[in-house]
Order: structure tokens, then sequence, then C-alpha cells
């Protein structure tokens, strides 16, 4: 875990939700490659071509914009697929109760910061896939907000979803924190807020918030 610009008195936390609020490489590995699968039928292409040519877009973006991260739903605008159809795609393909289930220590742990702070999630899904993961994991009700693809219908690194939550939260930007797992997609961004970031690992680490000296339970 790592932190970054904590505020003396943070009033909310925006979390990041796959790799954050639960470690399943599996079910990343599936969400990546089914979109891509899809993509390369469309397209008629292999897999393993169209994996690599995504990889060097991707790569090629960080280059000439100084390392910032590129989302895949942007990537595939790139490659042809609109946003409101690769939404519809990760509606289609994605069933998050097929990998994952419900944690107790989550919930408790959710519980306990949202006593203290405005909860709200940040996510490059849609909402709709944002519930069911939540549904999944026990923690449907944590959230007073939930940010998705389709609620500003641009995908971090992009600020305006963390903007929105922000707004949802009723809380300045300053006073917000971003948890997430990847640091140009969840960290980089809101920093240039003016907001604190906090780099996990993994669902590990959320847990251990609870301990962390500059975030008070
Ligand atoms: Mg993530």
């Amino acid at each position: 875990m790592k932190l970054y610009n904590i505020p003396e008195h943070p009033e909310a936390l925006l979390f990041d939700m796959d790799g954050t609020l639960y470690t399943n490489p599996a079910y990343m590995q599936f969400q990546n490659r089914s979109l891509i699968e899809r993509l390369a039928r469309r397209r008629g292409s292999s897999l393993e071509a169209m994996q690599g040519a995504i990889a060097a877009y991707q790569e090629q973006w960080a280059q000439t914009q100084g390392g910032q991260g590129l989302s895949l739903s942007t990537t595939l605008v790139h490659f042809g697929i609109s946003l409101k159809e690769s939404m519809r795609w990760r509606e289609e393909l994605y069933e998050p109760g097929v990998y994952l289930k419900a944690d107790p220590k989550l919930g408790e742990t959710l519980k306990r910061l949202g006593a203290v702070y405005a909860l709200a999630l940040v996510t490059n899904n849609p909402v709709l896939v944002a519930r069911k993961t939540l549904a999944a994991l026990g923690v449907g009700e944590c959230f007073q907000g939930i940010v998705g693809l389709d609620t500003c219908l641009v995908s971090k690194p992009h600020t305006a979803p963390f903007l929105k939550a922000a707004a949802l939260c009723r809380v300045s930007p300053s006073a917000c924190v971003s948890v997430g797992d990847r640091y140009a997609m969840d960290i980089a961004p809101p920093l240039t807020l003016g907001m604190g970031g906090i780099l996990v690992d993994g669902v590990e680490d959320v847990y251990h918030l609870l301990f962390e000296e500059s975030i008070r339970v």
C-alpha cells in the first residue's frame, strides 16, 4: 500500500472496483480477454494478433503522453468500437457471480469506513456490471454513489468520473481520497484534482485501511 497527498481531514473515500475490492486474476484476465476476443472475431483476426495490436497501441499512446494510461474502452474506440457498444459487450459478457463470492471481511471493513466517511465507487465498468459485482461480494449497500462508464461517458484516467463521485458524496475534491490498484488510472488523475490517493495491491490492502494511521475509524 502506498499513500499520496492524504488530506488532513479526509471526508470521502472513492474506491476503484476491479482489482481493488476483490483480488481475482482469473476474472480480471477474463474481462480483458473476452472483449478483445469479440473484437478479434469482428475484425476476422486472431486473439493473439488483436492482443498484440492493442498492447502496441496503448504502449505507443503512453509514450507520447508522458506515461499516462489508456483504458481498454478508450482503446477500443480507436479500433472502431464505440463506448456505447463496448459497454453493451461488457454487460453481455460479464457475470461477476461466476468468479466472485461474498466477502464478509470486506463488508465489515466498508461498514466501519462508511460510519466515518462517504464512500463512492468509481469504475470503468458500466453501472450494471458494478451493481452485479457489489452484489456478488455482498457489499451492495455500502456505497452512496456509483460512477460507471455510462455515468460520465468517459473512462478513467479522465478526471470527470472522480469529480462526479466527489459531487455525489457532497464533498470537495480536496477532502477526497481515491483508492485503487492502478497508479495511472486510479491515483494520478485524482492527484491532479488535489485529492489524495492510496495505491493498493488488492483487497487485502483495503482490509488494512482500518489500521492506517491517516484513515481514522
Ligand atoms: Mg482496478
